[in-house]
């Protein structure tokens, strides 16, 4: 609970009423939003922010309370991007990391990018054509389309809002990732 590292965290800001994620910002803008009415807190982080008279709950995630309307900016794609996207998850038979494979626990780097679409057969890099997936499903893959495996999707790959928030949430507290969950469109 010290006040330093409260300053170092970071707060998600949500847009009103629908909750979307805007951004990551500081924790003295995060307070400021608050103090001026301008938002609301959604989540607490648990820590606190002692001034000289004063000690503030730090926010871990607050929301404007008025709707504003931001453009849509297309995510800029990524292999990291993708594999936070998907919380490393293999979208063809679901491992993550932890999950036991041949009696050993899966780590982070036993994930790739895959491409859903082959590339050697003209498939691109790009948010809908590409899921994470563990290397077993990967090289089991190979160049062949899912359907001509028998390989079934988990889910449908989708474009991230931004791949600056994707990484940002991936890499932030649990509290954080349902958030993303929800506007992946
Ligand atoms: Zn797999």
């Amino acid at each position: 609970m010290s006040t330093v590292f409260a300053l170092k965290n970071r707060v998600l800001l949500l847009n009103g009423s629908n909750w979307e994620p805007l951004a990551v910002i500081s924790v003295p803008r995060a307070i400021n939003l608050l103090l001026a009415g301008k938002a609301v807190v959604i989540e607490q982080s648990g820590q606190f922010l002692q001034t000289i008279r004063e000690q503030f709950p730090v926010p871990s995630v607050i929301a404007l309370r008025t709707y504003i309307n931001v453009p849509r900016r297309q995510a800029h794609w990524s292999r990291k991007g993708v594999l936070v996207r998907d919380n490393y998850t293999c979208i063809y038979c679901g491992v993550q990391p932890g999950s036991l494979a041949k009696g050993k626990p899966l780590s982070k780097h036993d994930f790739t990018v895959d491409h859903i679409f082959p590339k050697s057969r003209g498939g691109k890099d790009t948010w809908t054509n590409t899921a994470c997936a563990c290397y077993n499903c990967n090289h089991r893959k190979g160049d062949k389309l899912p359907n001509e495996l028998n390989m079934k999707l988990k889910w449908e790959p989708k474009t991230p809002r931004t791949s600056y928030l994707v990484i940002a949430i991936g890499t932030g507290p649990d509290a954080w990732k349902r958030y993303i969950e929800i506007h992946k469109d």
